[in-house]
């Protein structure tokens, strides 16, 4: 069989490059159904832009790689093509837009574009081999229990980082890009909660508050916090993850845009009688103030401490420098930093330099973006960039 493109992996870059790249276009995947991270992304309702989108909102060893495709496919694209589709969304927060119903309705959107396009879509398919021979890309692929080889004039990989192998990710595009001599950035596993061997937090598990959380390169992120079991997750923690090293220390700030020196000032003249811990309660967490209780003296009324000690108290929750042994690895990351080093790769189409009609998109790259719909906007940015690349050249 021969076709124009063949697209590996049917995630949110594969199906959306397919839905672009020109007719003759053949989708292969290993899963059993498509774009089952857009499934269960946003809890299920699929965080699938962000109105802030732009490249600052993305790691990468090259910070202005991402710039030319997110530019030329914007969140605002991708908004119109859901108002074509008739899928209802919502801003949730931080410009983060949602489904209202489900993130099946954008697999079935991505899904229609593509049969629109003409492309085949061909699930539960392993890939035993790709080689390059003359101009073609050689795959040859196990469906059904028989062996088939498929050739194409271009071949786009999509089959996306190592976070969840569970639901089929692979390390399959970093050992693609070797075979044809890419370089693929150090990979490990971002926005993914924080760990802690002596599990301190286990007594606070489930309890949230919003929090800055700093990493020793100085980002910050304002936003919940959740102790866990095992550690720190929440959107703040998940955020600084994506920019911490092992061995170094995250400094938490509890609820940063509380006054607390002054309210504890307040209530110290008009409720003294009231024992300290209480009255912290009424501003933080019951739960986290028992947890403070053995760092910080906590004991005596409101009434009897004095500024020094509010002072201190204030300064401890403002500053609390923890170590995380670890984090909670690539079994729950959302994504994974790093990836084919963006030196290899053209900016505008996605192709690689020095293999002419070889293309990388999607997580797959090293360009990661933050949690709250960064992530997809990259995967349907730089699937753009590559199908309408080969459409424009193949088509
Ligand atoms: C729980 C969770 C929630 C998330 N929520 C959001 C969110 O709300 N918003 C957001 O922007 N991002 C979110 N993300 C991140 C987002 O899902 C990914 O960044 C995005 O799916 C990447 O798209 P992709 O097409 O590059 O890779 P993927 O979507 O991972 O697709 C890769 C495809 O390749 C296939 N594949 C892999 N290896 C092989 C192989 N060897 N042979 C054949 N096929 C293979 C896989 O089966 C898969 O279908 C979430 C991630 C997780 C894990």
């Amino acid at each position: 069989m021969h076709v124009n493109t063949l697209i590996l992996g049917a995630g949110a870059a594969g199906l959306f490059a397919a839905a672009h790249a020109g007719p003759r276009t053949l989708v292969i995947d290993h899963a059993k159904a498509a774009g089952e991270k857009i499934r269960i992304s946003g809890g299920g309702r699929c965080n699938f832009t962000n109105l802030g989108a732009s490249a600052a909102n993305f790691i990468s060893q090259n910070p202005h790689f991402a710039k030319s495709a997110l530019a030329r496919y914007t969140q605002w694209d991708f908004i119109d093509l859901v108002d074509r589709h008739n899928i209802p969304w919502h801003e949730k927060t931080l410009g983060q837009l949602f489904c209202d119903t489900s993130a099946k309705d954008i697999i079935a959107m991505l899904r229609a574009e593509m049969e629109a396009a003409g492309a085949q879509l061909w699930l539960e398919t392993t890939i035993v081999e790709v080689s390059h021979t003359g101009s073609d890309f050689t795959v040859t692929v196990e469906r059904g229990g028989k062996r088939a080889t498929v050739k194409a004039s271009a071949l786009v990989v999509a089959t996306g980082g190592k976070s969840i192998p569970k639901m089929g990710a692979t390390g399959f595009a970093y050992q693609l890009a070797d075979q044809f001599g890419l370089d693929v950035t150090d990979t490990r596993a971002a926005l993914v909660p924080f760990t802690f061997s002596d599990e301190r937090f286990k007594p606070l598990a489930g309890t949230a508050t919003p929090a800055r959380v700093t990493t020793q390169d100085g980002t910050s992120f304002d936003e919940a916090l959740l102790f866990t079991h095992r550690g720190l997750s929440g959107p703040a923690v998940l955020q600084a993850s994506s920019y911490w090293q092992e061995g170094e220390d995250v400094t938490v700030a509890i609820s940063p845009e509380l006054d607390l020196a002054s309210l504890l000032k307040d209530q110290r003249r008009t409720q003294g009688r009231k024992a300290l811990t209480t009255a912290l309660a009424t501003h933080l967490p019951q739960r986290l103030v028992d947890h403070l209780a053995d760092e910080v003296d906590l004991s005596g009324n409101v009434g009897d401490i004095s500024d020094t000690r509010i002072d201190a108290l204030t300064s401890h929750l403002l500053n609390w420098p923890l170590r995380p042994s670890g984090t909670e690895g690539y079994r729950t990351a959302e994504v994974t930093l790093g990836g084919v080093d963006t030196k290899g790769l053209s900016s505008k189409t996605m192709e690689a330099k020095a293999v002419p009609n070889l293309y990388f998109i999607g997580e797959a790259v090293d360009v990661t973006g933050w949690l709250g719909g960064y992530n997809f906007q990259w995967a349907w940015s730089s699937a753009y960039a590559a199908g309408t690349a080969i459409a424009g050249r193949l088509g």
